[in-house]
């Protein structure tokens, strides 16, 4: 088998924060198959064909690009941030699993890139700077019980909490019901931060507390960062505030 299958990170938004290698391959794919808003990052030029599918066909579309590859294409699924965060990469492993056995010898790269929480981390500061964890609050993919429990261990186990998918039209209470959750676990004065479009014309960066965290602070575009008792907020005045959370635990407490 000729093809070759590339699942590629965009970054989170800005081409300054893709990596070389991403672009790359973007610049020698023969097919680009993504969900609208990412495939329309990759310039148009002669000899690309875009599959744009929307995100609720994961599956098939990985099917699809594998499908590509395999006649010989050189393909591109595009995810932004990293492919293997919540992401296609993920995907077109479960295809391959259950698909043609003839797909394992094809040449699959995936290739990284800055996710979200990386991305929002670093503006803010250094949030992540002891121990995290990453969940989505989606319930498409998992049961809400499962994203309740998950919550609690991490609020117990003193986790930073980068919280993906927090919001959308279709989904929206789950926010509200996570903090409320939250703040029977944590010190209602963490620092949450509410880091939106991260790299984007439409950036937007809030940081607040628990107890003052609302809903309607997030959109689908927003990663929302719950800091544990060990997160601090250093105030700049009219230029907002840093977060970093102290490598140090005995230093903390
Ligand atoms: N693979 C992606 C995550 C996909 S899930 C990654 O690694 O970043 C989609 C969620 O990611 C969004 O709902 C939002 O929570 C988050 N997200 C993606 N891009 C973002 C950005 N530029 N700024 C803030 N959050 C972002």
């Amino acid at each position: 088998m000729s093809g070759r299958l590339f699942i590629v990170g965009l970054g989170p938004g800005d081409l300054s924060l893709q990596t070389p290698r991403a672009s790359e391959v973007l610049a020698q794919a023969s097919d680009v198959l993504g969900y609208g808003p990412y495939v329309a990052r990759v310039p148009q030029r002669p000899g690309l064909t875009r599959h744009i599918t929307d995100n609720r066909e994961e599956l098939r579309r990985a099917g699809h690009a594998l499908e590509l590859a395999a006649a010989g294409r050189f393909v591109a699924v595009v995810s932004s941030g990293d492919p293997g965060v919540f992401a296609m990469a993920s995907a077109v492993f479960e295809a391959i699993e259950a698909g043609d056995p003839a797909w394992r010898e094809l040449e699959v790269e995936v290739i990284p890139g800055v996710s979200a929480m990386f991305a929002a981390a670093a503006r803010l500061g250094a949030p992540l700077g002891h121990d995290f964890c990453a969940i989505s609050l989606s319930d498409n993919l998992k049961p809400w019980e499962v994203v309740l429990d998950r919550l609690t261990a991490a609020a117990r186990a003193g986790f930073v909490i980068a919280l993906y998918n927090p919001i959308s039209k279709a989904r929206a209470w789950q926010l509200g019901a996570a903090f409320e959750r939250l703040r029977e676990l944590l010190p209602t004065d963490v620092p949450v931060a509410f880091a939106r479009a991260v790299s984007r014309p439409d950036e937007r960066l809030l940081t607040t507390d628990l107890a003052s965290a609302h809903p309607n602070m997030a959109d689908m575009s927003t990663l929302v960062l719950v800091g544990s008792a060990q997160t601090r907020r250093i105030e700049r005045g009219k230029r907002g505030s840093w977060l970093y959370t102290r490598r140090s635990l005995e230093a903390a407490s």
